[in-house]
């Protein structure tokens, strides 16, 4: 599922791309045409990420809300028939440098040349948005639907802070209000959006490394500069996956090996995915248990042992 920092390069990107256009929009699928009908022809006025939600406020005070769940993805096509994933796993930006670019060549199907713009709608397309030399064709997502102003400013109160929107300490008090106030597992509340905006499953399990704790752990039992770290360290793990467009969570690397993490997946994380191998720390295996239905990795040693001890 696309974490945080994918959802705010999508939001990078329409702000962009698509922001002071008059845009067109169709479902080609169906399934959200009176929507699309709704904010044809209109102007995109502002393009915003709250988490794992994006906000595309067009003129006439209508937003389109887009949640892309598990399966959700945008895909981007300009006239020049570059083709641009946005909501997948190898996020890319228009804006990537040209190695990236290249490489998107190789494991995405460029467009045929002679191919009409735009590109004929493969798939389920939900709904496909244009400019005159810009296609943007969303599929798969959870939800997809236009708000009022009033409707989304009250969708977006339901959600916890997202450190890239409530900077410095505004966020990290509401953070900690809103965590201190659960008895739930932390490893429970870390991913529940109404504390905190951006936190899917691999940042839950990293982040939980990161500070060595324990997943099963009341978050009321934790002290509050506890939660602060967490807090503060959620905010410079978004803030390098929007730059980098990966979800780089190991600090123990030097440059070349952070380098080659970058590319290869299975070298950025700590415990995420990495169930019976062994632990970079202390070498015990790591372990996965099922935690409100979504897998959850971590070291016994390292985190559970604080458990033991207490
Ligand atoms: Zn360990």
């Amino acid at each position: 599922m696309p974490e945080g920092h994918t959802v705010h390069r999508i939001a990078e990107l329409f702000r962009d791309h698509f922001v002071g256009h008059s845009l067109e929009a169709s479902s080609p699928q169906g399934r959200f045409r009176e929507g699309a009908a709704l904010i044809s022809g209109s102007h995109l006025e502002r393009s915003e990420a709250r988490g794992k939600q994006l906000f595309l406020y067009f003129e006439a005070e209508r937003v389109v809300r887009v949640h892309l769940g598990i399966y959700g993805a945008w895909d981007v096509t300009t006239l020049q028939g570059q083709s641009v994933r946005a909501g997948s796993a190898q996020t890319l930006s228009l804006g990537a440098p040209r190695a990236a670019r290249r490489r998107l060549g190789e494991t995405e199907s460029l467009l045929d040349a002679d191919e009409p713009f735009p590109p004929a709608p493969r798939g389920a397309v939900r709904l496909r948005l244009e400019t005159p030399d810009m296609v943007a064709d969303l599929r798969g997502p959870t939800a997809c639907e236009v708000l009022t102003l009033e409707e989304s400013a009250a969708v977006e109160a339901r959600l916890g802070p997202d450190p890239l929107l409530d900077k410095g300490v505004r966020g990290q008090r509401e953070f900690v209000r809103r965590a201190g106030n659960t008895a739930r597992p932390i490893g429970v509340v870390l991913m529940d959006q109404a504390v905190v905006s951006g936190i899917g499953n691999v940042y839950r399990a990293e982040l939980l490394f990161r500070h060595r704790l324990d997943p099963y752990q009341p978050a009321s039992s934790l002290p509050e500069e506890v939660l602060v770290e967490i807090w503060k360290d959620w905010a410079s793990l978004l803030a390098d996956g929007v730059k980098t467009g990966v979800m780089m969570t190991r600090n123990d690397l030097d440059s070349a090996g952070r380098k080659r993490a970058l590319r290869v997946a299975k070298d950025r994380y700590f415990v995420y995915k990495r169930e019976g191998l062994p632990c970079r720390v202390c070498g015990t295996h790591v372990q996965m248990a099922l935690m409100a239905t979504r897998k959850l990795y971590f070291c016994p040693q390292c985190q559970l042992s604080k458990k033991v001890s207490s």
